[in-house]
């Protein structure tokens, strides 16, 4: 599992290895845990799976 900035995630296009998506993170779901975690989980907008996290 990839972690990167928010600032980094701006230049990154994302690859579902499960399901072939691919885009920007703009694009994808952002998951924020609020507190119980450092960092954002970003998920596959088409099959869900993880693709990255993102630091906070
Ligand atoms: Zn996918």
């Amino acid at each position: 599992m990839e972690v990167f900035t928010s600032q980094q995630l701006n230049y990154i296009s994302l690859i579902s290895s499960r399901c072939g998506w691919s885009d920007t993170v703009d694009k994808a779901i952002v998951i924020d845990f609020y507190g119980l975690s450092e960092v954002k989980e970003v998920h596959c907008p088409q099959c869900d799976a993880q693709l990255a996290a993102l630091r906070k």
